[in-house]
């Protein structure tokens, strides 16, 4: 049994259809990679899962269960969390403060983990520290650290590296290993540098206009000639994909083959 089955998901919005018959599994125990043009579907796609939107069609199971049509908080609570593309946090409280809100509002457990979860993102100096006025990277980690005590199983990181320098990439990257070897939670992670996320995924998902283009094996991505033509044959915005979702990355390039120097 994987541990997240998803089975020909459809989502559409009025006509239309933003998912359109997505199907993978996850394993325990992966980093599993998103990628796929801007509109193609992937934060929808999240949404899907980590019940923000039901499903019109088709099922999403974790851990053996249906979770198709069960609240955010519920599927928080069985252990599958989601950080959005827009991070958000509560202002006017303490980073330490952010990370137990999480732990509230997660699975049992997830308070004893904020001192530890503190030091491994190297909060620790900081965490009484209001949350505000936060450098980018340091944001990021405060979101990633609120996921982290809810203490999932699963985590959903949607573009967690959007805007990040070439040497924020790196420490980010390694973060994502530590959670998954040390603490063992299973991750599924949208980034739109190919190069970045082939080096980090066990496996990859590409999406394009809501349908599967490609599935399977990281190092396979570069030789696949419909990934190829969609990644260097100039498609950048694809019908439907407006400003909406461009705040951390919409006018950001999406053709890079290599480009991963080129965060702003
Ligand atoms: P991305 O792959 O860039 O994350 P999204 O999943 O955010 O793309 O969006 C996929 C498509 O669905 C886009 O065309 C977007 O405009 C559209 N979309 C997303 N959310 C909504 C919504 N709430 N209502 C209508 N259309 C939406
Ligand atoms: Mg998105």
């Amino acid at each position: 049994m994987s541990l997240l089955e998803v089975r020909d998901v459809k989502k559409r919005f009025g006509g239309f259809v933003a998912v359109n018959g997505v199907s993978f599994d996850v394993e325990e125990g992966m980093v599993f990679g998103v990628a796929g043009p801007n509109g193609a579907g992937k934060s929808v796609l999240f949404a899907t899962i980590s019940g923000f939107y039901r499903p019109d069609s088709g099922d999403v199971r974790f851990a053996g269960r249906s979770i198709a049509g069960e609240r955010p908080h519920a599927i928080c609570r069985a252990g599958l969390t989601r950080t959005f593309q827009t991070p958000q946090l509560f202002a006017s409280m303490s980073i330490a403060d952010n990370l137990r809100v999480g732990a509230e509002f997660g699975n049992v457990g997830g308070e004893d983990r904020v001192p530890e979860i503190l030091r491994m993102l190297d909060l620790e100096a900081i965490a009484d520290r209001q949350a505000t006025n936060l450098d980018l990277f340091t944001t990021k980690k405060v979101v990633l650290g609120a996921a982290l005590a809810t203490a999932p199983k699963l985590l959903l990181l949607d573009e967690p590296m959007a805007g990040f320098s070439h040497s924020e990439i790196e420490a980010y990257r390694a973060l994502v290993e530590r959670i998954r070897s040390e603490w063992g939670v299973t991750v599924i992670i949208i980034e739109h540098l190919l190069d970045v996320l082939i080096g980090l995924s066990d496996r990859m998902l590409i999406l394009n206009y809501g349908q599967v283009l490609f599935e399977g094996d990281p190092e396979e991505v570069r030789h696949h000639p419909e990934v190829v033509e969609v990644y260097l044959g100039g498609a950048t915005q694809q019908d439907g994909a407006d400003g909406r979702a461009a705040g951390s990355s919409g006018d950001r390039a999406q053709g890079s083959s290599g480009g991963e120097g080129e965060s702003a």
